[in-house]
């Protein structure tokens, strides 16, 4: 597809990187750190924040392909390009985020996070491949099995494409506070690195609450923080609790409907779970997660303690029991089978 002369330069392009370091977090948390010369144009011109990339995975027994032109350019049809693609060959696409960026000695450097689900509670494999919950893909298979000199292709943000003009949404970021003082962060696994790299970046006159829920208490993190924002962390081993019930319980004892005069409830360390402020319509929430929890957390957020959907994010990063990261997934085995999506989509999944 050929672009207008006039037409702003696409903000993605696809960049060829090598894994230059394989360091586990914890037991469900694998860090894998990127480098490459085509990595000099990668980012955007602030902090990463929340900022998405894509990760593309060969199938099995499958060569890596590159993508876009020749130094790795897109434009915007390139999801349906990579759709046409035949397969086995064309593989797999999963969202990740940038959880850091630095120029090293060697040159350019990012880190992922990259979740294990298939190591740990949940797991219950019953046809080798897929069940309901916990069980493995290929995104975390990939992780699972990287190794230091492993080609892999990334698509992400050209920082020398970017100008004024460039929304956030088109370069990957959803963190957009617009201005306001009180943030509400919460998430699940698959959204601490966006949590953390939010929250290192988040100035001192912001106050809030940061709630991630992981796994195990193992999986509990250090981030360091500017800002005034309380950090818990829950774990759903230590009550055994199903997937998103400590978000939700933690998320509706901070937040009280609208009109309510219920007490705060004390948190862990001492400080009311509000922090002895009024929250309302200016608090700014930052939602993401699995599906399900996404939508209760949204349903709860908006109708009952009244936050302003506009002024909020609210973004499923994956569905139980669906291949694909975000909130439409393609049901388990079809995507395998290359009946995943609508070859006519013209934006990729989050
Ligand atoms: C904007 C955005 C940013 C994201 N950032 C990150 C990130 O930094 N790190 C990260 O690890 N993930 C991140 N995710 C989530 C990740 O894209 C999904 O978890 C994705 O489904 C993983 O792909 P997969 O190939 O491993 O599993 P899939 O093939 O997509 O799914 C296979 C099976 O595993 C299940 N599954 C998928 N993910 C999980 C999980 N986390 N826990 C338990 N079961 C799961 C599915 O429901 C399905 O049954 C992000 C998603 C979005 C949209």
């Amino acid at each position: 597809m050929s672009t207008p002369l006039d037409a702003p330069a696409y903000p993605l392009r696809a960049f060829d990187v090598v894994t230059r370091r394989v360091e586990d977090v914890s037991s469900h948390f694998r860090r894998i750190t990127f480098s490459g010369a085509a990595l000099e144009r990668f980012g955007v011109p602030g902090p990463t924040k929340d900022l998405r990339i894509k990760l593309l995975i060969p199938a099995a027994g499958q060569p890596l392909r590159r993508f876009g032109g020749p130094a790795g350019q897109l434009h915007h049809g390139w999801y349906q390009d990579w759709l046409r693609t035949d397969e086995p060959g064309r593989g797999f696409i999963r969202s990740y985020t940038v959880r850091a960026i630095r120029t090293a000695a060697q040159g350019p450097e990012i880190d992922i996070d990259f979740v294990l689900h298939s190591a740990g509670e949940g797991t219950s494999v019953t046809d080798g491949h897929s069940t309901a919950d916990g069980h493995s893909g290929p995104g975390s298979e990939w992780a699972a099995g990287a190794a230091i000199g492993m080609d892999a292709v990334i698509i992400g943000p050209d920082v020398t494409a970017i100008t004024g003009a460039t929304a956030p949404g088109e370069t990957g970021i959803r963190w957009e506070p617009r201005g306001t003082a009180h943030v509400l962060l919460v998430g699940d696994e698959t959204a601490v690195p966006a949590i953390s790299s939010i929250l290192e970046t988040l100035p001192a006159n912001i106050s809030g609450h940061a709630f991630l829920e992981v796994p195990d208490p193992e999986d509990f993190q250090s981030i360091s923080t500017p800002s005034s924002v309380l950090i818990t962390w829950l774990a759903r081993a230590t009550t055994d609790s199903p997937r998103g019930a400590l978000l939700e319980a933690a998320v509706r004892s901070t937040m009280v409907p609208a009109g309510s005069t219920t007490a705060p409830v004390r948190n862990t360390n001492g400080r009311d779970t509000n922090g002895g402020d009024a929250y309302g319509g200016d608090t700014y929430a930052w939602v993401a997660a699995e599906a399900a929890t996404v939508k209760a957390l949204r349903r709860y957020l908006v109708d009952e303690a009244g936050l302003d959907p506009k002024r909020s994010e609210f973004r499923a990063y994956w569905s139980l029991g669906k291949a694909g990261s975000g909130a439409n997934g393609t049901p388990i085995g079809l995507e395998a089978k290359g009946r995943q999506l609508s070859r006519t989509a013209t934006a990729p999944p989050d």
